[in-house]
């Protein structure tokens, strides 16, 4: 079966800065990813490229069996336009450290914000769907409630709720409860588990270690810019082989 994301060799420089130096990965259908590693290893850009945030330099990267920013002819890649890149895009929820709500609208409009601009559905149909996903999250009373009234963790979930409203074959989540207080985390983290048992193909940026133990098919361990170690849970977070993931490992548990 094809892949939901598969990453050839994924290069990504700034400048000098080689960022990704790279990257083999692939995830299938159902499938969740956990991506870990210390900061400024390169697990915010690998999301990035894969959502169309950032476009690759070299290698090749692929969504659902679809070239990601490009097309291939003849041997050659010819970019995208944005047009293309935007329908590429509504196939992949993104869901980030920071919420990055409409302040100005309610939770519901929040969720109904893009299937009703981005893809002209019927606001009927959009409004019984978003109550469904708010449901789901365990917000149905804070339908019509202003983020500002609302805590860091049910703000972290609206946004779920959000990118679920798009109906996203893949689900991106880059350290969705670094931002949060404590005692938040977990009711944001019940949410991302049972997505994973409905069956959502996602990638995670963690560094919530018990959350990757349960809920990951597989880990991937980054540092500087390419993939030390990768394999089941068990492996890389339980049993790892190398001294850079160990560290690091010791230092996170
Ligand atoms: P991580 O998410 O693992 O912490 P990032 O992917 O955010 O790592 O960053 C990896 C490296 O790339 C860091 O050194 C960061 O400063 C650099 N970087 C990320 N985005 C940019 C950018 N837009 N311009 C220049 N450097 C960047
Ligand atoms: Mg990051």
């Amino acid at each position: 079966m094809t892949p939901v994301v598969s990453a050839q060799k994924v290069c990504k420089s700034f400048g000098s800065l080689d960022v990704l130096k790279g990257i083999d990965l692939e995830v299938h259908d159902r499938e969740v990813l956990c991506l870990i590693g210390p900061s400024g290893s390169g697990k915010s850009t690998l999301l990035r490229c894969i959502n169309h945030l950032e476009k690759i330099d070299a290698g090749r990267l692929y969504v659902d069996g679809v070239l990601v920013g490009y097309r291939e002819r003849g041997g050659r890649l010819h970019e995208l336009r944005d047009k293309e890149i935007a329908e590429q895009r509504k196939n992949i929820g993104m869901v980030f450290q920071r919420f990055n709500l409409f302040p100005h609208m309610t939770a519901l409009e929040n969720v109904m914000e893009a299937p009703v601009q981005v893809r002209r559905e019927p606001r009927g149909q959009v409004r019984e769907r978003a109550l469904e996903l708010l449901d789901r999250v365990g917000l149905a009373d804070k339908a019509r409630s202003y983020p500002g009234q609302l805590s860091g963790g049910q703000q972290q979930r609206v946004a779920i709720a959000r990118a679920l409203a798009m109906q996203p074959k893949l689900m991106l989540f880059d350290e969705p409860t670094s931002a949060l207080d404590p005692e938040l985390v977990g009711d944001v983290l019940g949410v991302m588990r049972q997505l994973a048992k409905d069956g959502m193909t996602m990638v995670v940026v963690t560094h919530e270690m018990q959350f990757a133990r349960e809920v990951a098919d597989k880990v991937f361990f980054m540092d500087g810019g390419v993939v030390v170690e990768s394999g089941s849970p068990d492996e890389v977070i339980g049993d790892p082989k190398h001294e850079r993931t160990k560290s690091f490992l010791a230092r996170v548990l």
